[in-house]
């Protein structure tokens, strides 16, 4: 589903965050990118998710490659895609049920099916009874959550997470892995960053470990 060839990233200013990077994710796995702060896992993500391009190499998904698709087929493969990512704020003049309805309104359902589809997305990651909430009530990991409703609504079959469990503690850190876990089960290919690799020990996924822009040996 995803390949990456031989893909590095230079950014303005010339920092190389990644050297030389292949790998391949498949159609409805569930894998982990791991590494220190600064060794590239948000850079891999954005990759991905067609938010940046990279200096060298290709990035590629289903085939296609995404350099030279045109902003058109990249908003449509991104209706595909769901992310959850640290600069993507909750709006907080705006309750939990409508932070969720937003992505569906951008999309274009009638306001009937984007309810149901928000309200059904909100009980997944397990806020049902705080539609009416306003944001700024939420705990750090009930917010993660609302981000994480807000990220699926739409059913993507890619999900894309970074570090979603940087700023909680461990339990709680640990629910929201579990969180993405009932993704992947219901076929959702998942992609999760931390910094913190025992977040990740205990589910025998695939590991990236990525170490200053590369693969860790
Ligand atoms: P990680 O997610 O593992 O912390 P990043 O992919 O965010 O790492 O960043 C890798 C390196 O690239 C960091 O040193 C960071 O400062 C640098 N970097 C990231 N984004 C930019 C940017 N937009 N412009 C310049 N440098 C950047
Ligand atoms: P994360 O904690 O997710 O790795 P960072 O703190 O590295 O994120 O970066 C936060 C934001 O700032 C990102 O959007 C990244 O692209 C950008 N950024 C990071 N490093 C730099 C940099 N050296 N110059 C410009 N932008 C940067």
């Amino acid at each position: 589903m995803i390949n990456f060839e031989s893909v590095s990233k230079v950014y303005p200013g010339g920092f190389q965050a990644l050297k030389n990077v292949s790998f391949t994710i498949e159609k409805g796995e569930m894998i982990f990118v791991a590494g220190h702060s600064g060794a590239g896992k948000s850079t891999i993500l954005k990759l991905i998710a067609g938010i940046t391009k990279p200096t060298k190499g290709r990035v590629m998904i289903n085939n296609n490659d995404l350099s030279v698709l045109s902003d058109n087929e990249l908003g449509y493969l991104r209706q595909h895609i769901g992310i959850v990512f640290q600069d993507h704020k909750i709006l907080f003049d705006r309750n939990v049920l409508q932070n969720v309805l937003l992505p569906l309104r951008i999309i274009g359902y009638d306001s009937k099916t984007a309810e149901k589809r928000a309200r059904l997305a909100i009980e997944k990651v397990g806020l049902g009874g705080r539609e009416n909430a306003d944001p700024i009530s939420l705990s750090g990991g009930e917010q993660q959550r609302l981000c994480i409703a807000r990220a699926v609504v739409h059913q993507p079959s890619l999900l894309i997470a970074d570090e979603p469990s940087a700023n909680l503690d461990r339990a709680y850190a640990l629910d929201i892995m579990e969180l993405f876990k009932t993704f992947h089960e219901v076929g959702t290919t998942v992609i999760v960053s931390a910094h913190d690799e025992t977040l990740m020990q205990d589910y025998g996924h695939r590991i990236l470990r990525l170490q200053e822009g590369r693969f860790a040996a």
